[in-house]
């Protein structure tokens, strides 16, 4: 089972970020893009995991 944390540092304190690409924005139907606060990576989370947020 997956829980949503950032896959380097562990922590749950992040926030999900815009599209900046025509990657992601094809990617967008499956993985949303988030920003760790804690360690400031950016990954992606399976859109099915991830907390709703950040829809636009
Ligand atoms: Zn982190």
């Amino acid at each position: 089972m997956f829980t949503a944390h950032c896959p380097y540092c562990k922590s749950v304190e992040f926030r999900g970020v815009g599209l900046r690409n025509a990657m992601e924005r094809a990617l967008n139907w499956l993985l949303l893009p988030y920003r760790c606060s804690l360690c400031g990576h950016h990954f992606f989370l399976v859109r099915w995991t991830a907390p709703a947020e950040g829809t636009s």
